[in-house]
């Protein structure tokens, strides 16, 4: 069930039973995300499911503790799944990512790149902007460009959860990084 106040908004029609079995594995990962940030990862969590619910990759934002301004959740958990299936093309194997929160510009051209056809997300670049300071950079209108090439997007799922790990992360006095302009 849709708990949070925040509507669910997507490109698709969803059917009840995807939407609350999305319900469930984005309110898991938030859950799971304190455990990820309480070992130095950055705040997000992005994990890749097949059909039939079985888990691909999951990986945290790893930027601060390897080093490395390409290691968002999405793009961890992307390349672990391309490993792991041995391509660099995963659309055969019909797979949905679900992410904390929305993906940055990097990470919706990595999903696009991918071959992934189905994007669940949490919290708005809007709100994690608001709360962290994260600079999620500039976006066309991705939700009308992905429903072009296929890829279904259902974003803003259970956001008072989200909302609740980031302003912990804030008030925890953990990093939040950017360049410096
Ligand atoms: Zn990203």
């Amino acid at each position: 069930m849709q708990t949070s106040k925040t509507s669910v908004i997507a490109n698709k029609k969803i059917d009840n039973s995807k939407m609350i079995k999305a319900s469930k594995i984005i309110l898991d990962l938030q859950q799971e995300l304190k455990k990820y940030i309480n070992k130095g990862h950055g705040p997000f969590l992005a994990a890749i499911y097949d059909d039939d619910g079985n888990l691909i990759a999951k990986a945290a934002n790893s930027v601060v503790n390897k080093t490395c301004s390409h290691n968002h959740a999405e793009m961890n958990a992307i390349k672990m799944a391309e490993k792991k299936l041995g391509t660099y093309d995963l659309s055969p194997y019909n797979l949905s990512i679900y992410v904390t929160s929305e993906p940055c510009m990097m990470c919706l051209g990595g999903i696009m790149w991918s071959g992934i056809k189905a994007v669940y997300y949490g919290v708005p670049s809007s709100r994690v902007t608001k709360i962290t300071g994260f600079d999620e950079g500039f976006k066309p209108d991705w939700f009308k460009e992905f429903k072009k090439r296929g890829i279904t997007v259902y974003g803003q799922i259970e956001t008072d959860a989200g909302e609740k790990v980031l302003k912990d992360y804030v008030s925890q006095g953990h990093t939040v990084y950017k360049p410096k302009r």
